[in-house]
């Protein structure tokens, strides 16, 4: 901002005039000098005795310079309306001073104006800088987590858990699965007192693979570890890795290591893993996925490499065993695998228990019963018959869920909505209860089918 003082007269007290104020000047023989300044301005300088003479000095313009000598001027500046006839006009007063034997001296000088041009590049890159900084927060996803900056982008994302931080679910929320149980309570084991095992010589192992059907508590089950470990506990899905940059997934896996390297000992959970630990294609250039590659490759080398990462433990979960790589499969990669298996009639019940704790139940339920009904059901299908059987109940306006509400929820569940609008005359309904009876009658009296749990003609969903 000083330079622009100091170039531009106009904020050093110089005041503004017009062409035909200054014509008045001219002809009141009052100006010394003028510089036309890169033929658009002009500026005046007043003969210092006329300064205390009208008009100036009502103007109030400054006795003083800014250098704190006496006011030479520059006085007035005024745009130029037409160049041709300044200059001429310029030329006659000059003549017409020289006959009163006064001296008009005029200039015309060339001037950059260095300090527009600063601000003028200063504004611009100020500019520029605003925009980058505000597409960088744009990019980095509102500004706010860590794991979004784009520079950030290939660290893991991982989420941690222990240290303050928990997930609120115990053991104790995991029904059933005893053995499933088992074995990660003992990894937990491991990594509380390595010496028990290291003592004898045994090593610990670096993986388990939780494998099994959807909705079988897996997720459940790791959730309880993070929940009951005491250790640093970072869980994170398969798809995390994946992202459209390549090479993000191989450095994630790295970074994610790192971490867990500096936190040990730790747990790391990694959900639905079959996203990256897919076998590897045979063809490396036919459609395989070359980065989904790197970044299986990374986390193998990570879990068996050179490197030691004592005091680390990964969990794994899918439900998809049978396509992932065999060489994750490997012992000393996931050493051990547990089956988490779909839930028999005792761990249903048991399960049922769970979910039906935070429901207002009427008496005397059977839970027996209920896991007598559900065959074939997950951990997660209990859950959401539950769920839905409260909902049907409230939509009743019952004030406990009874039996029927559960029966009606698994109807729902097994079969879809029931279609009241479809009419079918008695003579219809007839043929068909004969002919359903006829499958049921077979299936109760076969050995070895599946036990008949309910006969029913309403027609749902599509069947
Ligand atoms: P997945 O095996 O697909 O990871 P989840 O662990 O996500 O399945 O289970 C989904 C839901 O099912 C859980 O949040 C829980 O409510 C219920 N669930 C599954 N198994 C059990 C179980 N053994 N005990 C209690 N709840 C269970």
């Amino acid at each position: 901002m000083i330079s622009i003082n100091l170039f531009n007269p106009v904020n050093t007290g110089v005041l503004k005039t017009n062409y035909s104020e200054f014509k008045s000047f001219v002809e009141n023989k009052q100006v010394r000098k003028i510089e036309v300044i890169n033929k658009k301005e002009a500026r005046v300088y007043i003969s210092p005795d006329q300064l205390d003479q009208p008009p100036h000095k009502d103007k109030n313009i400054p006795k003083k310079s800014v250098f704190g000598g006496p006011n030479n001027g520059p006085h007035y500046v005024f745009n130029i309306p037409n160049n041709e006839s300044f200059s001429s006009y310029l030329e006659e007063a000059q003549k017409e001073y020289s006959r009163k034997n006064q001296t008009l001296m005029y200039d015309y000088v060339e001037e950059d104006n260095f300090g527009k041009d600063i601000l003028g590049w200063i504004i611009f890159f100020g500019i520029m800088i605003a925009v980058w900084s505000f597409i960088m927060r744009r990019v980095s996803g509102g500004g706010g987590g860590a794991g979004g900056q784009i520079f950030n982008i290939g660290k893991s994302k991982a989420q941690m858990f222990g240290q303050g931080k928990s997930t609120n679910v115990t053991f104790d929320n995991v029904a059933g699965l005893e053995e499933a149980k088992e074995e990660v309570k003992e990894i937990v084991d491991f990594l509380k007192t390595p010496k028990k095992y290291t003592a004898l010589g045994a090593k610990i192992p670096k993986g388990a693979l939780l494998v099994g059907p959807p909705g079988t508590g897996k997720t459940l089950i790791a959730k309880a570890v993070a929940g009951e470990a005491k250790v640093p506990f970072f869980s994170l899905s398969g798809s995390d890795f994946v992202e459209m940059f390549v090479g993000v997934g191989a450095s994630r896996v790295r970074d994610l290591f790192k971490q867990a390297k500096e936190k040990a000992p730790c747990i790391i959970f990694i959900d639905e893993i079959d996203a990256i630990g897919r076998a590897r294609g045979k063809n490396p250039n036919m459609g395989s996925n070359d980065e989904r590659e790197n970044t299986l490759n990374q986390l193998l080398t990570e879990m068996d490499g050179f490197g030691t990462n004592s005091g680390v433990i990964i969990l794994a979960a899918t439900n998809r065993a049978d396509v992932l790589d065999r060489a994750l499969m490997r012992a000393g990669r996931f050493d051990r695998q547990i089956y988490v298996d779909m839930p028999d009639l005792n761990e249903r019940k048991e399960i049922f228990e769970v979910h039906l704790k935070p429901l207002k139940l009427e008496k005397k339920l059977d839970k027996d019963f209920l896991a007598r009904q559900t065959p074939g059901f997950s951990g997660a299908d209990i859950a959401n018959i539950c769920n839905e059987a409260a909902l049907i109940a409230a939509r009743k306006k019952k004030t406990s869920v009874q039996k029927q509400d559960f029966l009606d929820a698994v109807d729902r569940i097994i079969g879809g909505l029931e279609k009241k609008n479809k009419i079918i005359t008695k003579q219809e309904k007839k043929t068909i209860a004969y002919h359903e009876s006829g499958h049921a009658t077979v299936s109760w009296m076969l050995e070895h089918a599946n036990p008949l749990v309910k006969v029913t003609i309403v027609p749902r969903g599509q069947s």
